[in-house]
């Protein structure tokens, strides 16, 4: 591929966790990758790692729960670039409770953030795709999206939600050579579970049958094909990098 033709990603939640190994991934594919994330500093960061090791990056700071300035952020990667062709929805928070402690405003953050944002960046997204007839999303789901968690009710409603808009987008999208697929993590070692008290650390060991936390690299290698040209035939799937814990 020319410069002009490089594909250009868009990977949120990129400053920091899965995230960024998402990017260093896709980067290292040969893809132009665009950070999106709060922290800039975080951002600059992971874009000089990416450009020490060869490859390419900018950064854009975007909230993705103020939907209009996210989707217009995405608008904008098309309009830069000309094209937009990976879009991986990655950023996610957990506020964990309950449900019968639950607030509506942890329940409401965490729709905001992790669905909502979701249904919003694939709209922006679609008509840059469509332009250049290829496209490969990914949405970040969860394990909790599958079989429920304790604890997550929100976050849970929130990944299976993810799965439901993902495989009706992969069906309304196949048409135009835009696939799209969810990778549901099981516990993997980031700031997210790093914040889990030692006893449910060690309870989430115990129901992984591999017996230890996954990696981010881990999920991102298998993000990493899901946006590849070679997966052209996978769309509407729900990949699940969990050490088997959702195996039945
Ligand atoms: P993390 O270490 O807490 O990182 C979260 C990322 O999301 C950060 O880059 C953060 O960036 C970004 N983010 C959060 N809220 C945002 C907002 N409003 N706007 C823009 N960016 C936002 O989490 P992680 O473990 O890497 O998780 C990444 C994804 O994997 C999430 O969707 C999570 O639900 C999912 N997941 C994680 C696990 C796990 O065990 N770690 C398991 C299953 C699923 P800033 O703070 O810079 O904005």
């Amino acid at each position: 591929m020319s410069q002009e033709e490089t594909r250009i990603a868009i990977v949120t939640g990129a400053s920091r966790g899965i995230g960024a190994e998402i990017a260093k991934t896709i980067a290292g594919a040969g893809r132009h990758v665009v950070l999106m994330a709060r922290n800039e500093d975080k951002l600059a960061q992971v874009k000089s790692e990416i450009e020490s090791a060869g490859g390419a990056a900018s950064t854009a700071s975007v909230d993705v729960s103020d939907h209009a300035g996210f989707a217009e952020a995405i608008e904008q990667v098309g309009k830069t670039h000309g094209r937009l062709d990976i879009l991986v929805n990655n950023a996610g928070i957990t506020r964990d409770n309950l449900l019968l402690r639950m607030t509506d405003e942890e329940f409401d953050d965490v729709i905001s953030t992790n669905l909502k944002s979701v249904f919003v960046a694939c709209r922006a997204a679609l008509r840059p795709m469509m332009r250049g007839k290829w496209g490969r999303i990914v949405n970040v789901g969860s394990v909790s999206g599958l079989i429920g968690n304790a604890g997550q009710g929100n976050y849970a409603a929130a990944k299976a939600g993810l799965i439901g808009l993902t495989r009706s987008l992969a069906r309304e999208m196949a048409s135009k050579r835009i696939t799209a697929n969810v990778v549901a993590p099981g516990f993997i070692a980031t700031d997210m579970t790093d914040v889990l008290p030692d006893q449910v650390k060690q309870g989430a060991v115990a129901i992984t049958p591999l017996g230890r936390f996954g990696q981010p690299e881990e999920i991102a290698g298998a993000v990493g094909y899901l946006t590849s040209e070679q997966a052209g035939f996978v769309t509407g799937q729900v990949l699940a990098v969990d050490g088997g814990m959702t195996m039945c």
